[in-house]
């Protein structure tokens, strides 16, 4: 098994990625003109030819992928090589609109693997755990990459996939996991049934590794507290290769992006406009080493800031700060910019969990914003607060956090829909009238 903290190129001095950025770079933009008719096209409208890129200084010359691409080209428009060389298909899970489908080879899958082999082995994974992998399996990448991640570290892998609790804590306990793989939210449904089983303490994990969706460091407190670990970020997209295009390390301050693979840019998303570091804007990916599926200037429409301050994990790669979500998952509701990742830390600030919903409508030329929050079961036994006076705090907190009055209406525990994969915490029903 090999040892994937690699620290010749996780703790290379930055001079020297950027330096193996930049042969990369070269030898990819060449790649895709002479394989990829899009970009050759799109390269050629420009007036960009591949001569004229010759390092990291020159990415900002090259053009914009978008979604609408992808979608365009849908399904082998931007494949790198001949299909007969591709041995996967991964797919979007579609949080937002109709999927895009991206191909791999199976040098694609072990670059992938190894990102993922790094986040498990930055959260303290070694080839003695049991590496429960409870992201869904099948087209959505969460699985398949924790999972490829797991076996290249060594660890017993139990590919759960999500759903059916039930058995994760039955497997969960008979056979020891100590590092646990899911979205956020299915964490801490988890953590919900294991504290009502009375089960922490048959429970051997010790970390987690949560990703594929945003969550607060409200949230990150809960788990931890729930589960009894620390608990990691993970960030990637299926476009880009899957989860472990960045990840956390035991710092907790930010995601590496995995420099030798992936170059990272932040640029504003109204002009197109490279941004300094430090600054929060669109976050857009340039792929430097995949083939089947090789994305340049990638605009994933994450919104973060990057940082090459210095960690003191001794990675030198440079950090994104966790996405506070997508461009569009932004509400505009009564004229203001509302993420639901602002709800989510005013609620768990005030002793919630994370089981809350938020229903926009439009009455007449109004918007109506309403947050469903539900009470803990302590609460529920708890008569000294009416529920009156809890809808009241929550709303004046929201309106502190927001700047708007929002509708709040306290409901009883288990109300809500659980989580098994990405949360659906926002029903938007003013697209119904559009
Ligand atoms: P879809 O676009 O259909 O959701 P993916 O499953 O590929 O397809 O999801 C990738 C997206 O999930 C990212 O662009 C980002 O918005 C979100 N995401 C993934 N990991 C994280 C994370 N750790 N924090 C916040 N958002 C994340
Ligand atoms: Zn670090």
């Amino acid at each position: 098994m090999g040892n994937y903290y690699q620290p010749e190129i996780e703790t290379m001095p930055v001079e020297q990625i950027q330096k193996l950025q930049s042969e990369r770079l070269t030898e990819q933009v060449k790649f895709v003109y002479d394989n990829v008719k899009f970009y050759r096209d799109r390269m050629d409208e420009k007036g960009v030819k591949p001569d004229d890129i010759n390092g990291i200084e020159d990415l900002y010359k090259l053009p914009f992928v978008t979604k609408d691409d992808l979608r365009n080209e849908y399904p082998y428009g931007l494949l790198g090589v001949p299909l007969s060389d591709c041995v996967r298909i991964q797919s979007t899970s579609g949080t937002t609109g109709r999927r895009v489908v991206a191909f791999y080879t199976q040098e694609d899958i072990d670059v992938w693997d190894e990102c993922c082999a790094r986040a498990i082995v930055a959260a303290g994974g070694t080839k003695d755990d049991v590496c429960h992998v409870c992201y869904g399996y099948g087209l959505f990448t969460g699985g398949p990459g924790l999972n490829g991640g797991s076996h290249k570290v060594g660890c017993l892998t139990l590919p759960m996939s999500s759903g059916n609790t039930e058995r994760q804590l039955q497997f969960m306990q008979d056979l020891g996991s100590t590092i646990l793989c899911c979205t956020p939210s299915y964490a801490a449904n988890l953590g919900e049934s294991i504290k009502e089983r009375g089960l922490k303490d048959k429970i051997k994990l010790k970390a987690g590794i949560f990703g594929a969706e945003p969550w607060t460091e409200e949230m990150r407190h809960n788990i931890e507290e729930t589960l009894g670990i620390k608990a990691y970020d993970i960030y990637g997209l299926t476009e880009i290769s899957g989860p472990g295009v960045s990840f956390e390390c035991s710092e907790q301050a930010g995601m590496h992006i995995q420099e030798d693979h992936f170059i990272a840019e932040i640029i504003n998303p109204d002009t197109g406009e490279v941004l300094p570091e430090g600054e929060v804007g669109e976050l857009v990916f340039t792929c430097i080493t995949k083939k089947a599926f090789p994305l340049l200037r990638y605009r994933t429409r994450d919104l973060c800031y990057l940082t090459r301050k210095p960690c003191s994990c001794g990675r030198t790669h440079i950090r994104m700060h966790k996405p506070m979500g997508r461009s569009d998952d932004m509400m505009i509701v009564k004229g203001v910019n509302v993420w639901p990742s602002q709800i989510e830390s005013v609620i768990l600030n005030q002793g919630y969990e994370a089981n809350y919903q938020i229903v926009v409508d439009r009455i007449g030329n109004t918007d109506t914003i309403e947050v469903q929050v539900e009470l803990t079961p302590q609460m529920a036994a708890d008569s000294s607060v009416t529920i009156p006076e809890r809808e009241k705090k929550i709303v004046s907190g929201l309106k502190s956090m927001l700047g708007i009055t929002v509708d709040v209406k306290v409901v009883e525990p288990k109300s809500i829909v659980r989580s098994e994969g990405k949360a659906v915490r926002v029903v938007d029903r003013r697209n119904l009238y559009c």
